[in-house]
């Protein structure tokens, strides 16, 4: 199952600048890895970005507080600090800020931060669908043929492999 958002959106013509859409997925992934990586730094990168004044002040506390990340956000030093300076950034727990910092980055500047945490929580109610199994075609010297169970034959059970086909695989 996939809802095809694209066939909703006929192709745009391209504007000046940055492109209009972004993959809601991208958003979302970068969004998660953000949470992830901001958990390592926010004891002393959020106190630091919350008192920023200035997108050189938000540059240099990423720098210094969180060097190993600082080339991922150093393209965003003005975003971080609008996102931050928004009267709806959480000012109480922690998490409630690196998540709304981390989802508003995740469009990373190519929607407005306010788009981005809508694209996140609406990526992130999708029910995902998963394969649990994963079978293929065989064709059994008992007569069968069809897909195997387990790598088995559905009808005698065996799962052993003619001369042939062991020959081929170690070639
Ligand atoms: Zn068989």
């Amino acid at each position: 199952m996939s809802d095809n958002k694209s066939s909703d959106h006929p192709m745009k013509k391209p504007k000046r600048g940055r492109p209009r859409e972004i993959d809601p997925r991208i958003v979302l992934g970068s969004a998660d890895h953000y949470r992830i990586v901001f958990l390592q730094f926010w004891s002393k990168l959020g106190a630091r970005l919350l008192a920023a004044q200035s997108s050189e002040e938000v540059a240099r506390a990423v720098r210094e507080e969180a060097a190993d990340i600082s080339a991922s956000l150093d393209p965003y030093s003005d975003l971080i600090l609008k996102i931050v300076k928004d009267p709806k950034f959480p000012r109480a727990r922690s998490t409630s800020q690196m998540h709304f910092l981390a989802d508003s980055l995740g469009g990373q500047g190519f929607v407005t931060p306010r788009r981005a945490r809508e694209i996140c929580a609406e990526e992130r109610a999708k029910k995902r669908y998963f394969i649990v199994r994963r079978e293929y075609y065989i064709e059994c010297s008992c007569g069968y043929k069809g897909p195997a169970l387990d790598g088995a034959c559905r009808d005698c059970g065996t799962g052993e492999l003619s001369w042939d086909l062991m020959t081929k695989d170690n070639s």
